[in-house]
C-alpha cells in the first residue's frame, strides 16, 4: 500500500472518529478569523483552512500522524506551495498577533504542531530534493519523506542517516536531532546539516552555516520543535552508500533477557560503529499470532554497514561470539539489504499512528532500563499488546560538539511507546508512562527532543540540552524572535523578550 493510500485511509478514518462530541463542539459558527480574512491571505496559493471552514476538522486530524488527538486547534491551517506562501502567512500571522507552529509531516508524538489557537503552518508539500553528488551533499525540502529520500541518494550510491522509519519527513527530523541508520558511525543526523535557509519571524530569508548566522546554525542543529524560524531548505553532508548493508535478527525468551543484556553491554563494547545494536521488548511471539495473544520477548537486529560480505562477517564477529544466537527462539541471518527492504522490515512501524505516549532516556545504564520496562510489562501490562520498549547499544557519540545545540549525553538510549486501540487506553497509557518515567529517572542522563513529551514533562525539554545550551537557545529565541511569533516548546512559559 502507498503512502497517499495511507494517508487517504487515515484522513477518512479521521472524520468518522471526530465525527463526535468534540467535533460538534468545535464547528459551533465562524471565529473572529473568518471575518478578518485579509490581504495576505489571498495571496497564498496554498490552502488556507479556517476554523469556520467545514472541511476543518478533516484538516486539523490529517495534520498529525496519531489517530489519537489532543483537542488543540489552531485557529487557522495554511498549507503552502512556496516562499511566498510562507511570507505572506508569516505577515498576516504578525498583523493578527497569531503564534505560529512550523509543520513538515506531523509525526511529532507530542503534537507539537496543534497548538492552542494560532496558525499552524504545513511545509509537507515542499519535498525538492538537489543532489550534488560531486561534493557529496544535497539541498532538501523539509516535506521529502525518509524512503524517498533515500531512493533518490541510491541512484547516486550516496547515504544520509536519515530517520529508522520510511515516512518520517526529514523537516523535525533533523531539526531535533535525528537518530538514524548507521547512527553510531554517521551521529545523529542534525550534525550532518551544513547550511540551512531560514525565514525568520520578521520575514527575513537568512542562511545559517559555519561562516555566516552561526549561532543559528548551531541552534537548527537540535532545537527542535521549540525552533524560532521557518526552515525551507537543508544542505546535507552525504556519504558513500555501503554495498553490503547486512542485518541479523533474533528473538529470544523474556526470561533470556538478564543474560542477553549482559552480552549486548559486552558487544557494545567491542563492536565497530559501522555496527548498529538494537533490542526491542515487547509482543512478537509467535509472530502467526494475533498481538494479544503473544509472548512478551526480545527482538535483537544487528545491522553491518559493511563493504563486503567477508566485512560484514567481521563486523558480526562480536555477537556470534556472544553465544546469544544459538539461544534464539527464532532467527533470520546475515541477509543483505536495501534501504527499502530494511524500512519495510520494520514491523513496530505498523502500529505507529496508534501511539499516545512515548518517551526515552539517554543512560549509561541501559540493561537496567530496559528489564525495569520489560518488567513492568510483564507485571501491569499496558492496555495494548502492541507496546514496546527499544533499547540501543553503543548507540551514540557522545563527543561534545561545540557547533550543535544537541546533546548525547550517554552511549546508550531506550525509549518506550504506548498504543491505544480505543480513547479509553489513552489515560492508561499516561499513568504507565508516569509510574515508568519515575521508575527510570536513577538512570537518565537526559532526553531527546523528538521523542519526549514537554507538555507532560515540562523539564525533559531542559534536559534534552546542556545547561548552557538551553540557556543560548533562549538567548537567542529573544535575539531572533522577540515578539513570540513562534509557539516555544511545549509546556514551557512563554515570555517576550
Ligand atoms: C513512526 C515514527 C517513526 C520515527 N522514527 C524515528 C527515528 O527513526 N529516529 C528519530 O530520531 N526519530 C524518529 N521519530 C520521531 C521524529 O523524529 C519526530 O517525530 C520528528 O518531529 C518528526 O518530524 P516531522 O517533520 O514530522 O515533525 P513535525 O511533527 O511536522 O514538527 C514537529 C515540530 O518541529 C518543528 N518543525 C518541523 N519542521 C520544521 C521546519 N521546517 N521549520 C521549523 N520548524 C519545524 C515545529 O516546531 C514542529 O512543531 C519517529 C516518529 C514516528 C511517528
Amino acid at each position: 500500500m502507498t503512502t497517499d493510500t495511507n494517508t487517504r485511509r487515515r484522513f477518512l478514518g479521521r472524520a468518522l472518529l471526530l465525527a463526535g462530541a468534540a467535533g460538534t463542539a468545535l464547528l459551533r459558527g465562524p471565529t473572529a478569523l473568518a471575518r478578518t480574512v485579509n490581504d495576505y491571505l489571498s495571496r497564498i496559493r496554498g490552502r488556507v483552512v479556517l476554523r469556520s471552514d467545514p472541511s476543518y476538522l478533516q484538516w486539523w486530524s490529517a495534520m498529525s500522524w496519531f489517530l489519537f488527538l489532543p483537542r488543540r486547534y489552531p485557529d487557522l491551517i495554511v498549507r503552502a506551495k512556496s516562499h511566498e506562501d510562507i511570507l505572506a502567512a508569516l505577515a498576516y500571522a504578525r498583523h493578527n498577533k497569531l503564534r505560529v507552529t512550523v509543520r513538515s509531516g506531523g509525526h511529532n508524538p507530542a503534537h507539537a504542531v496543534l497548538r492552542k489557537g494560532g496558525m499552524l503552518l504545513d511545509l509537507s508539500l515542499l519535498r525538492a530534493v538537489e543532489v550534488d553528488p560531486a561534493s557529496q551533499t544535497a539541498w532538501v525540502e523539509p516535506g521529502i519523506h525518509a524512503e524517498n529520500l533515500m531512493a533518490l541518494l541510491d541512484e547516486h550510491k550516496l547515504d544520509f542517516p536519515a530517520a529508522h522509519t520510511g515516512v518520517v519527513p526529514i523537516g523535525g527530523y533533523v531539526l531535533g536531532g535525528g537518530l538514524g541508520w548507521n547512527m553510531p558511525q554517521r551521529d545523529i543526523a542534525c550534525r550532518s546539516i551544513l547550511a540551512a535557509e531560514v525565514i525568520m519571524a520578521d520575514g527575513r530569508k537568512l542562511i545559517a552555516d559555519a561562516t555566516q548566522n552561526t549561532d543559528l546554525w548551531w541552534a537548527i542543529r537540535g532545537c527542535g520543535p521549540g525552533f524560532f524560524g521557518v526552515v525551507t531548505r537543508y544542505k546535507l553532508q552525504l556519504y558513500p552508500l555501503y554495498p553490503q548493508m547486512t542485518k541479523s535478527k533474533y528473538l529470544f525468551a523474556i526470561d533470556k533477557l538478564p543474560h542477553l543484556c549482559k552480552a549486548l553491554g559486552k558487544v557494545a563494547s567491542e563492536k565497530e560503529d559501522r555496527v548498529e545494536l538494537l533490542a526491542v521488548v515487547g509482543r512478537f511471539y509467535p509472530p502467526d499470532k494475533p498481538p494479544a495473544e503473544r509472548d512478551l520477548v526480545c527482538a535483537v537486529s544487528v545491522f553491518a554497514f559493511a563493504n563486503s560480505t567477508e566485512d560484514a562477517r567481521e563486523l558480526m564477529a562480536p555477537w556470534q561470539r556472544s553465544g546469544m544466537p544459538e539461544q534464539a527462539l527464532l532467527k533470520s541471518e546475515n541477509k543483505r539489504l536495501t534501504y527499502e527492504q530494511m524500512y519495510a522490515g520494520q514491523e513496530t512501524d505498523h502500529s505507529s499512528p496508534n501511539r499516545t505516549a512515548v518517551e526515552n532516556i539517554w543512560t549509561d545504564d541501559v540493561a537496567t532500563g530496559l528489564q525495569t520496562l520489560a518488567k513492568k510489562m510483564q507485571d501491569d501490562p499496558p492496555p495494548s499488546p502492541r507496546c514496546f520498549a527499544l533499547s540501543g547499544w553503543g548507540f551514540s557519540n557522545t563527543r561534545e560538539d561545540p557547533t550543535s545545540c544537541v546533546a548525547t549525553p550517554s552511549e546508550h538510549y531506550l525509549s518506550w511507546y504506548l498504543m491505544a486501540e480505543e480513547e479509553s487506553h489513552v489515560p492508561i497509557n499516561r499513568k504507565w508512562m508516569d509510574e515508568s518515567v519515575a521508575a527510570l529517572k536513577p538512570i537518565t542522563r537526559g532526553h531527546y527532543i523528538n521523542e519526549t513529551d514537554p507538555l507532560h514533562y515540562p523539564e525533559h525539554a531542559r534536559e534534552c540540552f546542556t545547561q548552557e545550551g538551553w540557556q543560548r537557545l533562549a538567548k537567542l529565541r529573544d535575539k531572533y524572535d522577540p515578539d513570540r511569533v513562534f509557539f516555544s516548546w511545549l509546556g514551557q512559559k512563554e515570555k517576550t523578550a
